[in-house]
């Protein structure tokens, strides 16, 4: 995959800065070049990593209204033509990520963030659900972050967060209920083993306490994490179900109808 340095001058080169962005995060493997390539051309495609595009001009499906656009009348001629934006590609793993992590708050019309995850291996027990846990609580602790952080963060108000629990059209899949309480109590336990790697380092022990308390996702001192306590960084966080490849399956409607709110 090609890194996130190259996003910035693909934009100024073509101009197209000026679109709203939603950027596309997740595991490796959860979907997201799949998810791209249909958000693009509105039709599936075989995936090939080795071309996975880096950002891509969308539209929304004719017929779908963009927040934005919902008071002008039905007969306003700019509802018949389809609303644009950028879906934005990241780097899904390792030495990677980090990066993509520093670059989350860059896009200057950033609208919201998929996180895509593969619904087939989130069951307990089961090393992606840690992996993907630990990614996501590193994503929304960079988000709560810009709150405490410099100028440029802060001009990022609240964000939205979708997370998209993906390949619903198989039968290992968690329903997205389930999805959003293992994923809660999977980040309960990354949390609370930060925070003791923390302390064993003996980070935050002398006078930057307060730093150490930064490095705490969600409500201070609450045994459980919940989304929920991201409200108060504003961040809300939804969880919704689809697939973007396989016949049967709820499809990707739900996480269209999220887009189209955001525009
Ligand atoms: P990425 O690494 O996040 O870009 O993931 P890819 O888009 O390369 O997808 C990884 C694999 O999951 C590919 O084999 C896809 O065909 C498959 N995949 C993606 N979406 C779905 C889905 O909704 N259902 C099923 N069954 N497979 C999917």
């Amino acid at each position: 995959t090609i890194p996130i340095a190259l996003h910035r001058s693909v934009f100024k080169a073509s101009g197209l800065t000026v679109l709203p962005s939603i950027l596309l995060l997740g595991p490796s493997g959860s979907g997201k070049t799949a998810l791209l390539t249909l958000f693009e051309r509105g039709t599936n495609a075989a995936t090939h990593t080795s071309q996975s595009p880096i950002a891509v001009e969308c539209s929304l499906p004719v017929g779908t209204t963009a927040a934005s656009d919902k008071y002008r009348s039905t007969y306003d001629p700019t509802n018949q033509t389809h609303k644009k934006f950028l879906l934005i590609d990241t780097p899904g793993h390792g030495k990677l990520r980090h990066h993509a992590l520093q670059n989350i708050t860059n896009p200057k019309n950033l609208k919201g963030i998929i996180f895509l995850v593969d619904a087939a291996t989130m069951s307990a027990g089961n090393g992606g659900l840690r992996q993907t846990a630990d990614y996501l609580h590193d994503v929304l602790l960079v988000l709560q972050k810009r709150m405490t952080g410099g100028k440029a963060m802060k001009a990022l108000k609240e964000v939205s967060v979708l997370i998209a629990a993906n390949k619903m059209d198989l039968f290992t899949a968690l329903p997205a209920a389930l999805v959003k309480k293992s994923l809660e109590s999977e980040i309960t336990k990354v949390r609370a083993s930060r925070s003791k790697g923390l302390l064993d380092s003996g980070i935050g022990m002398g006078e930057d306490v307060d730093d150490d308390k930064d490095d705490w996702l969600g409500e201070t001192g609450s045994s459980e994490f919940k989304f929920s306590q991201m409200e108060e960084f504003d961040i809300t966080v939804e969880v919704a179900g689809g697939n973007v490849t396989g016949g049967d399956g709820p499809g990707v409607d739900k996480w269209w109808k999220w887009v189209s709110e955001r525009l």
